[in-house]
C-alpha cells in the first residue's frame, strides 16, 4: 500500500495516480503538473516481497505481448516433434502449477532453430529453441529453464523494465523544456516497442533463477541438477557462448549463486 500521494508541482492538489489512465498520467508528467513520487508507483510483489516501480497498464502489456508472440511465430518456424512438444508441455505445466499460476493461460512452443535459447513474454507465451532442447538431457534440466522463464513472469520483470524505460524517456523530455503531450505519447510508443525486447537486468535474472529453483522444488524436480545444466550450457557453446548465456549473467557467478542458495535452503549439498 502506498503511504504517500503524488502531488502537483504547486503542492496544492493531491492526485491519486491509481485512478488515472496512463495517457493522463503521462500528460501530467510531461506538462510538469504532476510530480510522480517513485514510492507511489511501488507495487509490492507478493512472490518476492520486493517493491517494484510499475506504471504499465496490465491489459495493454498483455496485448503487446500477444502481438509480439504472433510476429515471432510468423518469423520462426516451429519444430514439429510431437514427443518433444509433449515433454515441454508436461514439464511446463508442472512448473506453472507449482508456481500457483496454473489458472492463467500459458503457451509452450518449440522453435526449429539451433539457438540454445528460450524466452518468455509477459502474457505467458514461452518459446523454447530446439538447440536448447537438445541440451536438456533430463526433465530436471528443462525444469531449470522453465522455472527461470516462469520466474520472469511472476516477478513481473517485463512490466518493471517497461515502466523504467517509459519513465526515463518521459523524464528526459520533461527535462528538455516545453514538450507537448504528443511528444510524451511518441516516447511511450517507442517504449512499447522496446519494452518487450529489452533485455532483463542482472538483478532480474538473478531473481528469476531463485524463483525458478523454488518452483522446481515445489514441482518435485531435482534442484541440484540445475548445476550440471548450467555447466553444460557453459561448455556447450564452442568458441562462442550460447545466446542464453550472453544475454544472461556471468555463468561462473551464476552457478556459485545457485549453489549457495540450494545449500542455504538445505536442498543440497551441491
Ligand atoms: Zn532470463
Amino acid at each position: 500500500m502506498c503511504e504517500h500521494h503524488p502531488v502537483s508541482a504547486e503542492g496544492a492538489k493531491l492526485v491519486d495516480v491509481s485512478k488515472m489512465d496512463r495517457r493522463d498520467l503521462l500528460r501530467g508528467l510531461a506538462s510538469g503538473s504532476i510530480v510522480l513520487l517513485a514510492s507511489c508507483a511501488t507495487y509490492q510483489n507478493p512472490e518476492t516481497g520486493r517493491g517494484q516501480f510499475i506504471i504499465v497498464d496490465e491489459a495493454q502489456l498483455q496485448q503487446a505481448s500477444l502481438s509480439a508472440w504472433q510476429q515471432m511465430r510468423q518469423q520462426t518456424p516451429t519444430w514439429n516433434n510431437a514427443a518433444a512438444q509433449r515433454r515441454l508441455e508436461t514439464v511446463g505445466r508442472r512448473i506453472v502449477n507449482a508456481a500457483g499460476r496454473g489458472n492463467q493461460s500459458w503457451e509452450f512452443v518449440l522453435f526449429n532453430s539451433d539457438e540454445k535459447n528460450a524466452f518468455v513474454l509477459p502474457g505467458g507465451q514461452v518459446g523454447f529453441y530446439r538447440g536448447l532442447f537438445e541440451i536438456c538431457a533430463t526433465d530436471d534440466y528443462m525444469a531449470t529453464v522453465l522455472g527461470h522463464e516462469v520466474g520472469h513472469v511472476t516477478g513481473r520483470h517485463a512490466a518493471e523494465r517497461y515502466s523504467r524505460e517509459t519513465a526515463t524517456q518521459t523524464a528526459l523530455q520533461v527535462a528538455g523544456a516545453a514538450v507537448s503531450s504528443d511528444m510524451a505519447m511518441a516516447a511511450l510508443g517507442l517504449g512499447a516497442q522496446v519494452g518487450l525486447s529489452l533485455p532483463f537486468s542482472r538483478e532480474q535474472e538473478a531473481e528469476a533463477d531463485i524463483l525458478g529453483l523454488n518452483y522446481m522444488r515445489a514441482a518435485s524436480y531435482d534442484v541440484r541438477q540445475s548445476i550440471p545444466f548450467w555447466a553444460a550450457m557453459q561448455s556447450g557453446g564452442g568458441s562462442r557462448p550460447p545466446e542464453f548465456l550472453s544475454t544472461h549473467p556471468d555463468p561462473a557467478n551464476r552457478i556459485e549463486r545457485i549453489r549457495g542458495y540450494i545449500n542455504q535452503q538445505g536442498w543440497g549439498p551441491v
